[in-house]
């Protein structure tokens, strides 16, 4: 992407966190960075501004980082994708299998309307079961999913592939 090689300069590495052996990738410091924060957000708005998209769906909690302003510059709406339990209303809920155990994601049932042209947002892109779980509620609830999108993508963990084998796009501000 277009500034891909400056905003992968900008992410930090924190290794050994949150467990011995794991390379965090830490986005802190492009938020920090307001040259940085904004280069991110435009790398998105430029990809999607003719798209005519109806919603962003962004995943709890980073992907809200970056998908509230987007959703606000190309004037679509934006919807949360939560971890499960905290939304009030009515949801729907996809479960995903984790490294050890499982997880799910929520959505609610109003969320969107049928057809809605819906980019998924998330922050890091590693095993790809969070992105995934987060496309097949989008699309369980009527949606289509234009693409799916974040910041970095691990390929060498096999996620953007099996999200690329479910059928859906992946867009990657750096890998
Ligand atoms: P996956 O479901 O693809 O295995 O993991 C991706 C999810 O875990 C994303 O929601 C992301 O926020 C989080 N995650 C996993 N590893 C990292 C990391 O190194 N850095 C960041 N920022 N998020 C991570």
């Amino acid at each position: 992407s277009i500034y891909g090689d400056y905003i992968k300069s900008v992410i930090r590495t924190v290794p050994d966190w949150p467990q011995p052996g794991v390379n965090f990738r830490d986005i802190t410091p492009v938020l920090q960075n307001r040259s940085a924060f904004r280069k991110l957000i435009d790398s998105f708005v430029h990809r999607y501004q003719d798209s005519e998209l109806d919603a962003i769906a962004a995943i709890d909690a980073r992907g809200f980082i970056i998908g509230a302003p987007v959703a606000y510059e190309l004037g679509c709406s934006f919807v949360p994708v939560r971890k499960k339990g905290k939304l009030p209303f009515k949801t729907i809920s996809e479960t995903y299998t984790l490294e050890y155990g499982e997880s799910a994601v929520e959505l609610h049932s109003d969320a969107f309307r049928a057809n809605d042209r819906i980019l998924v947002m998330d922050d890091l892109i590693a095993t790809g079961g969070t992105m995934l779980a987060a496309a097949k509620l989008i699309q369980r609830s009527g949606g289509q999913v234009v693409e799916t999108a974040t910041i970095i993508d691990l390929p060498e963990l096999g996620g953007s592939q099996k999200i690329q084998e479910a059928g859906h796009g992946v867009f990657a501000v750096c890998t």
